[in-house]
């Protein structure tokens, strides 16, 4: 046997209805906030994640699959969505094709991390973004989605938690505060600190190092530090939240592991999840699209992992199935008939069934049982000759004599 590569999985039937569940919440939710959906390829050029999520990043230091295809050109399997969408959307124009610039994607991901609960080399994110728009309020509103999102599916316990990393203006001072309170402890750190300290130090708060994290507990918060218009615009962010009673919360540990964010950043946490919380985490990327080679145009965005929104998804949801009707065949008239009778159903829109391979009444009454049909329909014997059938209430356990031209409107009231 070969077995699926580390890190991947297989959605079977028991699961696949939770994905399915979650997919429709989402799709339903971004549609109502105006959002439209965009596909790009599961492929890119390798240069697209380099430049725009960042050669100091994780992602691109360490977990890309990246390869030399026979044209000789590098290509990615894409580990997030954020640069594919910026590049669609250069590409394409889209601010002058659509009325708003507001788009989402569904789809797998590619990252070479160390598997664990939550933690996959293959998984899946919806991926949300708006370009060229500034006010807080559409932070806010991003926010609200994503936060709805969490409620829509009854997941529960969750938390919200948002933050600003400041401009290209006020950034600096707070990066040069942070090595100066580093001082004499950046030695004690660890080697991914000390690296980072170098490239992006403001993620030495991204660490989880254990020892690491008396010296981090005491560096200077990013917020402190926020020149006055990024200042407002995150008390901004803040009031509308408020306006719509989302509770959030401050973490000034929230700077997140790109390097292209800008002002808010937040994620929402999950209470069940274990060490891989984050149920999805996003912000604002105001310089990205210029720097991946188009207009100058801000970006603000999420993206949530699919996988943790079905493990955090409550016992139960999305199980629920549409009724089934059972279609049962005695002899072979009953055969020729019942195969009729099982296509009129489906083409009503009705869930219809039937043991294709002959088999005895006894065993497709069974099926029917073990299919949890709600409604059988026999079909066969005297009764059809005389133009009846007779319909079985599976719950109900009765029995009875239906007119053959009658079956859809009849079935269609037991399955209610
Ligand atoms: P990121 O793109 O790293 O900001 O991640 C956004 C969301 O995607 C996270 O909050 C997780 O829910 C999810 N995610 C990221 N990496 C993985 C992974 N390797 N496996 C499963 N989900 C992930």
């Amino acid at each position: 046997m070969i077995a699926a590569v580390r890190g991947t999985h297989d959605i079977l039937p028991g699961q696949v209805e939770r994905w399915q569940y979650v997919e429709r919440i989402a799709r339903s939710l971004c549609d109502r906030y105006g959002y439209v959906e965009v596909r790009t390829p599961v492929i890119e050029r390798e240069e697209l994640f380099s430049k725009g999520t960042g050669e100091t990043t994780d992602i691109v230091q360490k977990e890309m699959y990246s390869f030399t295809d026979k044209g000789g050109e590098r290509i990615t399997l894409r580990p997030e969505a954020t640069p594919s969408m910026v590049r669609a959307f250069v590409e394409h124009s889209l601010e002058h094709a659509l009325p708003a610039a507001k788009l989402y994607s569904m789809g797998p991901m590619f990252r070479y991390e160390r598997p664990q609960k939550g933690r996959y080399r293959q998984f899946h994110q919806l991926d949300v973004e708006v370009f060229g728009l500034q006010d807080p309020a559409v932070d806010a509103e991003v926010i609200d989605l994503a936060w709805s999102l969490i409620e829509s599916l009854g997941i529960p316990q969750a938390e919200l938690v948002i933050n600003s990393v400041g401009c290209a203006n006020c950034r600096p001072q707070f990066q040069e505060a942070l090595l100066k309170a580093l001082g004499d402890d950046l030695p004690k750190l660890c080697a991914d600190c000390q690296r980072r300290a170098q490239t992006n130090p403001l993620r030495i708060y991204d660490c989880k190092v254990p020892a690491d994290q008396p010296i981090i507990d005491r560096l200077p918060h990013s917020v402190d530090y926020l020149c006055e218009s990024c200042a407002t615009h995150f008390a901004g962010v803040k009031a509308h939240l408020d306006t719509w009673e989302i509770p959030w919360k401050v973490s000034h540990r929230l700077v997140r592991g790109l390097d292209y964010y800008t002002r808010t950043t937040f994620e929402v946490l999950g209470q069940t999840l274990g060490a891989q919380n984050a149920l999805l985490g996003g912000g604002r990327y105001d310089g990205l699209v210029k720097s991946l080679g188009g207009p100058d145009r801000t970006g603000i965005g999420f993206a949530a992992g699919m996988e943790r929104l079905v493990l955090a998804l409550p016992e139960g949801r999305g199980e629920e199935s549409a009724p089934k009707v059972f279609v049962v065949a005695v002899g072979d008239d009953g055969r020729q008939e019942a195969l009729k009778i099982l296509r009129e159903l489906r083409r009503a829109g009705l869930s219809a069934h039937m043991e294709l391979e002959a088999r005895s009444m006894k065993s497709q009454m069974k099926r029917a049982d073990r299919v949890s049909a709600r409604a059988a329909v026999i079909v066969g014997g005297d009764e059809l000759s005389r133009g009846e059938l007779t319909l079985r209430d599976m719950r109900a356990g009765e029995q009875t004599a239906i007119p053959r031209a009658n079956v859809v409107h009849a079935v269609s009231a037991v399955l209610k």
